[in-house]
C-alpha cells in the first residue's frame, strides 16, 4: 500500500514507529505535514500540493494531528477523504474529539460513566455550578489545556471559587469536575484498534500529585483490565467514532468512569508499558480495512456495470 502519515515531525518517537513499521511491512510510505500542504477543493478533481508535488496514489491516510493544528490538520485530512484515501480515523471523528464540551455530551447521552462535570463561559451563580457538581474537592480544567497543563484540584470552596475567579478573568472555558479521589492520582489509558483494547497501562503521578501526567513526572505500567473497563474504553471509541484512539479512564467508586479520548495517541509509554508492538497492530487494522473496502468498491463496480 501506499501510505501517508500525517504529522508534523518525523522524529517523534510515534511517527518514527508507523514509517520503520510500514516498512518493515512492505508499504510505501510518506510523512507528510499537513501546514504545508495547499489545496484545490474541486468536484471533480480534488488534490493536494506539497513542496511542489502533488500527493496522488494513496491508498490510506494516518492523522496524527497535533491539538494545535486541529483546524488546518482535519481540512486536509478531509482533502485526502475527497480523494478517496482511506484515513484511519475520519476527520469528523477527530474534530469531535478534539473538542471536549461535545465530546463529553456525547459520551454522556451514550449513557458511558464520567466524572460529575459542570461546564460554564461566564456564570453568574459560581456557588450553584459547585453544587451541580457535589462541592468540594472539584478538579477545575481549561479546555484549551493538555498534558496536564490547566488542571487544579481545589480542595475547598474557597479555592474552588477563586480559581474558577480567575480563570474567568482570564475569559478562559472551564469545566468543572467532580474529585475522583479513590483513584489515587492514577488513571488507565486503553489504546483501542478497532473494537478491542489492544494494550492498557496505569499512569500513576508521583507522591503527592493528583495528576498522572507522563509529562508532569508520572510513571506507567502494565495495566490487568476488568471487562467493564474493556467494555467502557471500547464504548467511548465507538460513540466518538474513532477505530484508533486511547481512551482515558479512572477508577471511581462508581466504575470506570471516561475522562478524555485521544485521537492521535501516542506510542512510546504504552509500547514500553505492555511490552506491545502496538503500531504492528495498527497496521494489521489498517490493512484490514483497506482490503475489505477494496473488496466492497470493487464488488459495488461490477454490479454497476451489470
Ligand atoms: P490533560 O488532557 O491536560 O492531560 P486530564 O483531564 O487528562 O488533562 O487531566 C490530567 C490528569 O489529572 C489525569 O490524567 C488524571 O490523573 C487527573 N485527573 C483529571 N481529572 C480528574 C478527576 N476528575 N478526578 C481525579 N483526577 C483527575
Amino acid at each position: 500500500m501506499k501510505i501517508a502519515i500525517l504529522s508534523r515531525n518525523k522524529k517523534l518517537y510515534s511517527t518514527r514507529r508507523l514509517v520503520e513499521t510500514a516498512v518493515e511491512r512492505g508499504h510505501e510510505v510518506r510523512v507528510v505535514d499537513a501546514l504545508r500542504c495547499y489545496m484545490n477543493i474541486t468536484s471533480l478533481k480534488p488534490s493536494i500540493h506539497y513542496r511542489g508535488d502533488v500527493l496522488e496514489g494513496f491508498d490510506a491516510v494516518i492523522p496524527r494531528i497535533g491539538a494545535s493544528i486541529t483546524f488546518y490538520g482535519t481540512a486536509v485530512l478531509r482533502q485526502f477523504e475527497m480523494m478517496n484515501v482511506f484515513p484511519l480515523n475520519e476527520s469528523v471523528a477527530v474534530t469531535r474529539s478534539r473538542d471536549k464540551l461535545r465530546s463529553a455530551q456525547l459520551l454522556a447521552r451514550k449513557g458511558v460513566g464520567m466524572p460529575v462535570t459542570g461546564f460554564a463561559h461566564n456564570p453568574d451563580d459560581i456557588q450553584d455550578l459547585l453544587k451541580q457538581v457535589g462541592g468540594s474537592p472539584v478538579v477545575i480544567k481549561l479546555l484549551e489545556g493538555t498534558q496536564g497543563i490547566g488542571v487544579v484540584l481545589a480542595e475547598t470552596q474557597k479555592a474552588a471559587e477563586s480559581v474558577i475567579q480567575a480563570f474567568m478573568g482570564l475569559k478562559a472555558n472551564i469545566m468543572v469536575q467532580e474529585f475522583i479521589k479513590e483513584a489515587g492520582g492514577s488513571d488507565l489509558r486503553c489504546f483501542v484498534v478497532g473494537d478491542k483494547v489492544v494494550a492498557a497501562m496505569q499512569r500513576q503521578g508521583p507522591e503527592g500529585e493528583f495528576r498522572s501526567n507522563l509529562h508532569r513526572g508520572g510513571s506507567a505500567s502494565l495495566a490487568r483490565l476488568t471487562p467493564q473497563e474493556r467494555a467502557t474504553a471500547v464504548r467511548a471509541a465507538k460513540i466518538m467514532g474513532l477505530e484508533v484512539c486511547g481512551v482515558d479512564l479512572l477508577r471511581s467508586n462508581h466504575g470506570p468512569v471516561v475522562m478524555e479520548v485521544n485521537s492521535s495517541p501516542g506510542l512510546e509509554g504504552i509500547e514500553s508499558a505492555s511490552g506491545k508492538d502496538v503500531a504492528a497492530i495498527i497496521f494489521e487494522y489498517l490493512e484490514k480495512r483497506v482490503t475489505e473496502l477494496a473488496k466492497r468498491t470493487s464488488r459495488s463496480n461490477t454490479r454497476g456495470k451489470g
